[in-house]
């Protein structure tokens, strides 16, 4: 961990949301972990944001509380079910998520797992489109047996306007370093850094995250 906190000034933890059918937390685990993120800030640790990613529904929605979720840092949303819809029908989904006010991040923005399964079929340019136009960056989640977002689909993301976060996807510590790979995608995107909205200083990620998006 020390060998993390001298490399990295943030970190955000961003467990499934109660609402996912993956392994999820509870909303008791969830807000007991955000005590512990607390804590350790007190103690001198570095900025933890704490965040939750949500389950992007069939209709588009997010089961979305704004009682509960208002009190995250950071709202991913993402396509984890009904993967092999239509792609009007994807496409009207990802739109809804990432057009909803309190969405920050759309995560694995193609859902293909490498050796597993392909990309979603859903109109990329619409999606990104409207990810510019709501203030919602993708993900390019470095995970190397993601990487679901290729350099060429990035590329084309960032004409249409796109911000983007680089992603570890880390489930422990030693996956952290994945990073590298997220940051490879970048470069071969030629994403500026300043359209990367995790590249810059503390004080930026915070604006990003405080901008009038609420609920
Ligand atoms: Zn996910």
């Amino acid at each position: 961990m020390a060998e993390a906190r001298r490399r990295y000034p943030y970190f955000a933890l961003t467990d499934h949301g109660p609402q996912s059918p993956a392994a999820s937390m509870t909303a008791e685990e969830a807000l007991a972990q955000r005590a512990e993120l607390r804590a350790l800030e007190r103690a001198g640790g570095p900025v933890l944001w704490h965040g939750a990613e949500l389950c992007i529904t069939p209709d588009g929605g997010l089961g979305f509380d704004a009682a509960f979720f208002g009190g995250f840092d950071l709202l991913i949303a993402a396509v984890h079910t009904r993967l092999a819809t239509g792609r009007d029908e994807m496409t009207r989904r990802l739109l809804a998520a990432v057009e909803h006010p309190a969405v920050k991040i759309l995560g694995h923005p193609t859902a293909r797992v490498i050796g597993r399964r392909g990309a979603l079929g859903f109109d990329t340019d619409a999606g990104f489109e409207a990810a510019a136009r709501a203030g919602a960056a993708p993900e390019i989640n470095a995970a190397p047996d993601r990487l679901d977002l290729s350099h060429e689909l990035a590329r084309r993301a960032v004409g249409l306007g796109a911000l983007f976060v680089i992603s570890s996807d880390a489930h422990d510590l030693g996956q952290l370093d994945n990073l590298r790979y997220g940051v490879v995608v970048t470069q071969r995107a030629w994403i500026p850094p300043e359209r990367v909205i995790n590249a810059g200083s503390t004080a930026r990620l915070r604006h990003f995250l405080c901008k009038g998006r609420s609920p």
